[in-house]
């Protein structure tokens, strides 16, 4: 059976928000309808959003690394949103693997966003509905787009070429060529969901900023002596 997927390169994601920004904009105008939005240009917008960004900082001054990592629907071999659904809107396709909720079936009771581990289900406040990531399929079976179009539109947007799309069950794919060639990886395999999306590992590199750091002329210098020989 196909599994359509992303593989997200965790090296090259500089967490610009790009993919998640054209998600928001292809899945609006899209035929899955409008995504609400709530006080857009207020002091806390909030609403749906498919694909968001989580960054992180680890470690201590001056050795510090951030790393940001996209998260949508892993749209999961074994799904414990699809089982958990009452009504059956919540389904998994045969054909490709995508997992979708059907509106006109749900009644937004939540139970699978509840049973979603990777916290990744959207409730639609404005239609009261479930949604979520639905890999654009909306796009990659548009035949009336050119072939190099029918790809998710965070794939299609990424300016650092860190998404990858493809049946992550065909060698031929470009998916299923970089989880093999680049130690591809699942988030919380230990769930036993089997997600789908998989990432490529970061690479630690080395830098050795200490003599940088410690040119009068850098504007760390000062915080690197009030630290290191005040000891503040
Ligand atoms: S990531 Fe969550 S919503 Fe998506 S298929 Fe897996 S369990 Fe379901
Ligand atoms: S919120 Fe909708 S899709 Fe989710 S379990 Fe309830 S009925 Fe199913
Ligand atoms: S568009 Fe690419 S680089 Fe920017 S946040 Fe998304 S995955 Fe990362």
């Amino acid at each position: 059976m196909a599994q359509f997927a992303l593989v997200i390169d965790l090296n090259t994601c500089v967490g610009c928000h790009a993919c998640a920004t054209n998600c928001k904009e292809w899945n609006t105008q899209a035929s899955f309808g409008p995504l609400s939005d709530f006080d857009p240009y207020g002091r806390e917008p909030e609403g749906v959003w498919y694909n968001r960004i989580m960054t992180y900082e680890m470690g201590e001054f001056p050795n510090t690394q951030v790393f940001h990592l996209p998260k949508s629907c892993l749209h999961c071999q074994d799904a414990p949103c699809v089982p958990v659904c009452p009504t059956g809107a919540s389904y998994k396709r045969e054909q490709d693997g995508i997992v979708l909720v059907n509106y006109d079936d749900c009644i937004g009771c939540k139970l699978c966003s509840w049973s979603c581990p990777y916290g990744c289900r959207e409730f639609d406040e404005a239609d009261k509905v479930m949604k979520k990531c639905t890999l654009c399929i909306d796009r990659i079976y548009d035949e009336s787009l050119p072939p190099e179009q029918r790809k998710p539109a965070c794939v299609l947007t990424c300016p650092a070429r860190a998404r990858f799309f493809g049946d992550i069950e065909d060698p031929n794919s470009e998916a299923y060529r970089m989880i093999k060639e680049r130690n591809g990886f699942v988030l919380f395999p230990d769930m036993g969901t089997n997600p789908a999306n998989h990432y490529l590992p970061r690479t630690e590199t080395k830098i050795h900023i200490d003599e940088h750091l410690l040119r009068a002329d850098n504007p760390l210098f000062l915080e690197v002596v009030r630290r290191h020989h005040v000891g503040l």
